[in-house]
């Protein structure tokens, strides 16, 4: 990899740069396009919700356009007619305006059909188009291997006439799907398989969501996709390394319609995360077994799981400034894209205290009945976000993980005999450990000490600082913990994680009652969690692990 192709973000703040901006910088210092400002297009499938993966290939779509003063469509490729569905239109909307970026109307591909159409009769007026007859499987084993030509069709030598009625018959319905197809006319020898007569056309009698029953002939992507940019004065169009090797039937097609300042393609390396599936069809098919709650699942890599779990668009831009652009396909690690995640949130949201797998703690010199209102802080690195005040009294819950009956070594927390500072209150000390007849630890006899007070003067050292919730104001909640999706499977395939959602019940100051969805909170000591946006109508309020607090991040 060279200097260049190393490159920062694809979001491009000023003065960033990378292999694709430098192609830019060289375009524009040469007036490539004419003073046409830069344009570049995201150009989804309306097959599927979008995922991280798409948020990469947006944020240096809009990001690139933003940097050069230029515009970036949002172009549905709705080509295919039997995969594509309008709720899926909506969801893209709705996940780029949300990741932050804006565009003016939606363009969709099928509203070029006709353009499409007079394209292909363009080409085989000049003879560079031919209807084949010949079967889909015929037309595979004429192909060609990657060490063999292939063979030319016996129907390539049509004359153009007879061509143009034919195509013409298949656009009027005379032909069953498969029947016939409309081919390039390119090089059944080319050592690039792409470039062996490529079908341009096929044959579809299916509804599709746009155009409904006016066509039954749909182009194929490698016509369609230049086709496409081309009517929207594209300069640059951006794509992933699988389109490398079509790129010369890309720049094929547009030459062969001697297209004016045709757009050039420039492909990218696609973003892998570990432990992470980004292929629409696979999470198509999770979700449409019900292995997961939906496309907006906060398992799901999709914008909509993401946006739910907690995570804000800032810090996918952030991770897709990040990780930058390439030529060399590689795995992020998902830590990455988590401390991205952290580090955005850290800032801004207030601390709670929520405790889970709860042990009462009974403080047996604490006036009988009486309580107190303590100020804890909202972020400990921001004074300027301020205290709230949380009841104190002589019955409270700590986490189970805060006391251990047989401490380890190192264990500075409670234990019987031990002292600790309760968080932005005093110290206690474990007197006693009462159990049920099962041998379950029901309660901790503890003592304090009045004259440790938070923000007194006391003079003793203890080594841990414990949080805990006020036993009668304290409310149920459930914590929702996430796992990875899915995990390397022994030969190293992708397996689904049985156990990558835990539900815990917990204990959590009042004010978290009052939670509204789509809140996010840290949970002291614990992590990033988001009120659920839509379990809200159970008696507990539900929260969404959004991160831990502790980053596996190098
Ligand atoms: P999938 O394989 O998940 O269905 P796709 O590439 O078929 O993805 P499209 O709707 O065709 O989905 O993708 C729209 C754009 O997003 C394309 O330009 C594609 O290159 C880009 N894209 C898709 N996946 C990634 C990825 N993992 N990293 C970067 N860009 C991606
Ligand atoms: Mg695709």
């Amino acid at each position: 990899m060279s200097d260049t192709e190393k490159s920062s973000g694809p979001g491009g703040g000023p003065g960033a740069t990378n292999f694709i901006h430098a192609i830019i910088d060289r375009d524009l210092a040469e007036n490539k396009y004419a003073e046409r400002p830069v344009i570049t297009r995201f150009p989804p499938e309306p097959n599927g919700y979008l995922h991280i993966g798409h948020a990469k290939s947006i944020c240096l779509n809009f990001g690139t356009a933003a940097k050069y003063g230029g515009r970036c469509n949002l172009r549905f490729d709705d080509t295919n007619p039997v995969k594509e569905d309008t709720e899926y239109v909506d969801s893209i909307e709705a996940d780029v305006r949300w990741l932050g970026f804006e565009w003016g109307n939606s363009l969709f591909a099928s509203d070029y059909f006709n353009q499409m159409y007079a394209c292909a009769v363009k080409l085989i007026e000049k003879g560079s188009a031919f209807v084949c007859d010949l079967s889909a499987d015929e037309i595979r084993t004429y192909r060609g291997t990657l060490t063999t030509p292939g063979k030319e069709s016996p129907y390539r030598n049509r004359s153009a006439a007879e061509n143009l009625r034919l195509f013409e018959e298949m656009r009027a319905g005379k032909y069953a799907d498969g029947e016939k197809v409309l081919r390039a006319k390119i090089d059944m020898a080319s050592p690039n398989i792409n470039l062996r007569d490529p079908v341009l056309y096929r044959i579809a009698h299916a509804t599709h969501h746009n155009t409904g029953d006016k066509w039954c002939i749909y182009p194929m992507y490698d016509f369609a996709h230049p086709l496409e940019d081309a009517i929207e004065s594209v300069t640059h169009s951006i794509c992933t390394l699988e389109f490398e090797d079509h790129r010369p039937l890309y720049d094929w097609t547009l030459a062969a319609l001697a297209w004016p300042l045709p757009p050039q393609q420039i492909e990218f390396a696609r973003l892998n995360l570990s432990n992470t599936i980004m292929s629409k069809r696979y999470l198509k098919a999770l979700v449409d077994k019900g292995d997961v709650e939906g496309w907006d699942d906060p398992r799901m890599p999709t914008i909509a799981g993401l946006r739910r779990r907690g995570y804000r668009p800032e810090s996918i831009r952030d991770f897709c400034e990040r990780i930058g652009v390439s030529k060399s396909n590689s795995i992020v690690d998902i830590a990455l894209l988590e401390h991205c995640v952290r580090e955005d949130l850290q800032p801004i949201v207030e601390s709670r205290h929520v405790v889970t797998e709860a042990i009462k703690v009974v403080i047996t010199n604490y006036p009988a009945g009486a309580s107190e209102e303590l100020p804890l802080e909202n972020n400990k690195d921001d004074a300027t976000m301020g205290l709230r005040r949380v009841p104190f009294s002589g019955e409270l819950y700590i986490d189970g993980t805060d006391f251990m009956e047989l401490p380890e070594k190192k264990y500075f927390r409670l234990f019987p005999g031990n002292e600790v500072r309760l968080k932005g209150a005093y110290f206690i000390r474990c007197n006693d450990v009462i159990k049920d007849a099962a041998g379950k630890i029901v309660e901790l006899r503890c003592t304090y000490d009045p004259a440790t007070k938070s923000g007194g003067g006391e003079t003793r050292k203890v080594k841990g600082t414990i949080h805990w919730v006020e036993a009668k104001t304290a409310v149920k909640i459930e914590l929702r913990l996430y796992g990875c999706l899915m995990l390397d499977g022994e030969n190293g395939e992708s397996v689904l994680n049985p156990a990558s959602l835990t539900v815990k019940e917990a204990w959590a100051e009042p004010s978290l009652a009052a939670a509204a969805p789509g809140e996010r909170f840290q949970f002291f000591r614990r992590g990033y969690y988001i009120a659920d946006a839509k379990r809200t109508d159970g008696a507990k309020k539900v929260f969404n692990e959004i991160v831990g607090l502790k980053s596996s991040w190098k």
